[in-house]
């Protein structure tokens, strides 16, 4: 057993199962972890890392790879992109990659580019000085085409000792012939038992309601409530904003849903946040529908109303993806209840 273990809540038998091939050299050499963020994907492919390059009891190269900075081990996290995200050691703290070729391009994107993965590859194509050369990518749903064949061609042939780690929360984006070669894993959300009693752990000093309304409003994500748990202003503004859209859906004028969002796309990170929580929203009242339950918005709405509203926001968040204007799009969304 690795040194310096992180505490890892529920994926015990995907964990187990790793470590016991990483200890019989049975290890694949290319992964993709696939399911929901903010469940811990990144982080048991991190501990995967830290039992293939552990040297023994108390050892620098688990401490290093806590630290990113083993020299064999790379992480490829927040990217360097011009004028959104340029803290160059904010980046280091989460990407060992050096991003000086992407300061240098000037690169506006967040998505993983032919350049990326260039690099990549030839770190990984070093002398390696630790047991093994692994890469870790988080979010390789970023990749682009030419970037992907790029990857694949490298998995295809991987060099002895070397392990590509991949996270993705959306494997459809994904190329077939890159899923193809990949060992896939799926990784679920805790069941909401586990979940209240790692909180409970975690916290030991938030009260009950506190914890259930964390686990809600997460959507089962335990990274998420986590999250919550930690900052006080993060839980409040969620809280906030899950209670203005449901004052929309009861009644709001036109002008009134409009100037929301205006307010959501003027604050910095808001229309995230905001999409991630129209979509619970929205997902609430079809299971609310879906039940029979009695919910005072939900008998307001057809299912079909329903589903399409679900559809639309959907698309909303597709097309924001792709560079669209967030504020038509959003205010598109406004029309469709
Ligand atoms: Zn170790």
């Amino acid at each position: 057993m690795a040194c310096q273990l992180e505490k890892i809540y529920g994926h015990q038998r995907i964990l187990n199962k790793l470590i016991s091939d990483a200890d019989n050299d049975n290890i694949s050499g290319a992964y993709l972890f696939v399911g929901p963020s903010k469940i811990g994907k990144f982080t048991v492919a991190k501990i995967l890392a830290k039992q293939l390059q552990c040297e023994g009891k108390n050892c620098r190269a688990c401490l290093q790879i806590r630290k990113n900075i083993h020299p064999d081990t790379l992480v490829i996290d927040d990217l360097y992109v011009q004028d959104q995200h340029e803290d160059l050691d904010r980046i280091a703290s989460h990407t060992n990659l050096d991003q000086q070729y992407r300061v240098k391009k000037g690169i506006k994107t967040d998505s993983i580019g032919v350049d990326d993965v260039r690099q990549i590859i030839a770190v990984m194509s070093q002398k390696k000085l630790a047991n093994y050369k692994i890469a870790l990518i988080n979010k390789v749903e970023r990749l682009n085409n030419q970037a992907t064949n790029a990857l694949l061609k490298f998995v295809e042939e991987l060099p002895e000792k070397t392990v590509v780690i991949m996270t993705t929360t959306d494997e459809e984006r994904l190329l077939p012939t890159l899923v193809s070669r990949l060992k896939i894993l799926r990784f679920h959300n805790l069941g909401e038992d586990e979940h209240r009693l790692a909180l409970s752990e975690i916290f030991p000093d938030k009260a009950e309601e506190q914890i259930k309304q964390a686990i809600w409003l997460s959507q089962g994500r335990i990274g998420r409530s986590i999250d919550f748990l930690k900052s006080e202003q993060l839980f409040q503004k969620y809280v906030e904003q899950y209670r203005q859209i449901e004052s929309l859906f009861e009644q709001s004028s036109l002008a009134r849903r409009f100037d929301f969002i205006k307010d959501v796309v003027d604050d910095s990170g808001g229309v995230t946040r905001f999409l991630r929580i129209f979509t619970y929203f929205v997902r609430r009242l079809l299971q609310a529908k879906l039940a029979g339950d009695h919910d005072n918005i939900a008998t307001n709405f057809s299912l079909s109303q329903l589903l399409n509203l679900a559809r639309t926001t959907d698309t909303a968040r597709m097309r924001i993806k792709g560079n669209a204007k967030e504020k038509l799009q959003l205010e598109n969304l406004m029309l469709e209840f």
